[in-house]
This record gives structure tokens, sequence and C-alpha cells, in this order.
């Protein structure tokens, strides 16, 4: 009996890792966001897809769990990785009364990383990500985590820029970074990472909060070291003589 929770990066099947590809070949089911399955339709050729919309996780998973306890050998999969904001720690904590289920998490590329990588090096040296949906955190706690990152001169990934319910979270945000922060700071947005259309853009902090975001998009903040090279966004690493 065996349950995967396999992270698929940010993309298509080429931003996967080997290791995910050949776990997803393995199953009989695959249970996932419909976007996100739609993405990877070429590797579920024969296989049962479960399928919810995003805030049914809970039956989706527990529809995974129940077909692997049946003998099918089932993937839960997220975008990105799925320790990041996905569905790994709710499969685990739905099977815990199962012992005998097998659960293996498949780690993926993040799109902290994936779009670190577009923008050029963001996040070389010590950096947060912090996620500004507020369905599972509530609002002030992100407001203290916002605040001690840039105490902490932190670069930061958000992510979950902007919410269906509540306008305004990312210039909130920023509201709260420029009391600590330079106007100046070197920020970065990308969108539809490893996805047809992908796209970034440098700014600064100053011009990110008015700055339309959609869900699509992850952010980038720089530290006070931060700064764009040739047109990329570069935190340095610190090398002496460049
Ligand atoms: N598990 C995912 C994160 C899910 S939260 C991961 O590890 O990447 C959803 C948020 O992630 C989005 O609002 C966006 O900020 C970011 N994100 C995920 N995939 C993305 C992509 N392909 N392009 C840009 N941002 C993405």
């Amino acid at each position: 009996m065996k349950l995967y929770v396999i992270g698929l990066g940010p993309g298509g099947e080429e931003q996967m890792t080997l290791r995910a590809a050949r776990a997803l070949e393995a199953c009989d089911c695959v249970a996932g966001y419909g976007l996100y399955l739609d993405l990877i339709k070429n590797l579920l050729d024969g296989k049962t897809r479960i399928e919810t919309g995003m805030t049914r996780e809970i039956d989706r998973c527990i529809a995974a769990r129940d077909a692997a306890l049946s003998g099918k050998t089932v993937a839960v999969v997220s975008s990105g990785d799925a320790g990041v904001y996905g569905m790994a720690s709710l499969v685990i904590e739905v099977c815990a009364d199962f012992p005998e289920l097998e659960i293996e998490v498949i780690p993926g590329v993040t799109a902290a990383c994936a779009g670190g990588a577009a923008l050029g090096s963001p996040l070389t040296c010590d950096f947060a990500a912090i996620s500004l949906s507020d369905l599972l955190t509530p609002w002030e706690v992100i407001e203290k985590r916002l605040r001690a990152a840039a105490a902490g001169d932190f670069c930061i990934a958000l992510y979950n820029p902007v919410s269906k319910k509540r306008a305004g979270h990312l210039q909130k945000a920023c509201d709260i970074l420029l009391a600590v922060q330079p106007p100046e700071t070197v920020c970065g947005t990308v969108r539809n990472i490893g996805r047809e259309g992908e796209s970034f853009t440098l700014t600064t902090l100053g011009a990110l909060r008015d700055t339309k975001a959609d869900m699509l998009t992850t952010v980038f903040i720089g530290n006070s070291r931060t700064k764009a090279v040739g047109g990329r966004m570069v935190t340095p690493r610190g090398y002496k003589g460049v």
C-alpha cells in the first residue's frame, strides 16, 4: 500500500524531477487540483484522476488515502514542492491512524527557487518565504512575520500575493516593509514560472506597492545588498574583488 505525495515543480513535465516522474508512472490514481493535473496530462494516460476544487483539499486527501488503502498505488500532487504551502502535511495528518500505509514524499522545485532562477539570483543568502494568504493563517501573524523578516534583513519570497476575498494584501505588505527598508530596495516579480507566458519584471519596493499581482505570481523582495546587474536581480554572495 503506497501513497506518494509528489511536488511537480512549477510548470509542465519538463520541470519535474526524474524521481517524481518515475513515481507518477508507477501510480494507478492521481489526486490533485485540476489545473495541475492538466499541466501533466501526457503522464496521466490510463490513470484514474481524483479531482476536486481548490477548497476541497481534505476530501481529496481522504479520497486518495482510501484509494491507497484499497490496494491502489496513489499520488497526491502539488505544484512546486508539496511541503511548501502544499499537500504533504495534510496527507500525513489524514493518514495518521493508518500505519499500514507507506507514505513517500517526493520533493519538487518550489516557486521561490524556480522564480529566483528566472530573475537571476535574488535568494543567494538568507531568505524567508512568506505567504500573504490569510485563509489558514491570521493576517496579524503574517504582518508579524513580515516585520521580523524586514528587521532581519532577509530577502523575501512572497507566495500568494493576492487573495480573492480581500484586496490590498501586497500593498499592505509593502507598507510594513517600507517602514524598515528604503523604497529603492530592488524587487522582482515572476509570473507563470515554467509555464507558457512566463514573464518577469524588476522593480523597487516603492513601485511594487502600486503593482498589480495575481495568484500566478511570486514576488521577490531584496535585502539591503540586493542589486540589479545586467537586468537581473542579484543578491551578492559577498565575494571580494568583483
Ligand atoms: N507548493 C507550491 C506553492 C503553492 S502556493 C510551490 O512550492 O511552489 C501558490 C503560490 O505559489 C502562488 O500564488 C504563487 O505565488 C506561487 N506559485 C506557484 N507556482 C507558480 C508559478 N508557476 N509561477 C509563479 N508563481 C507560482
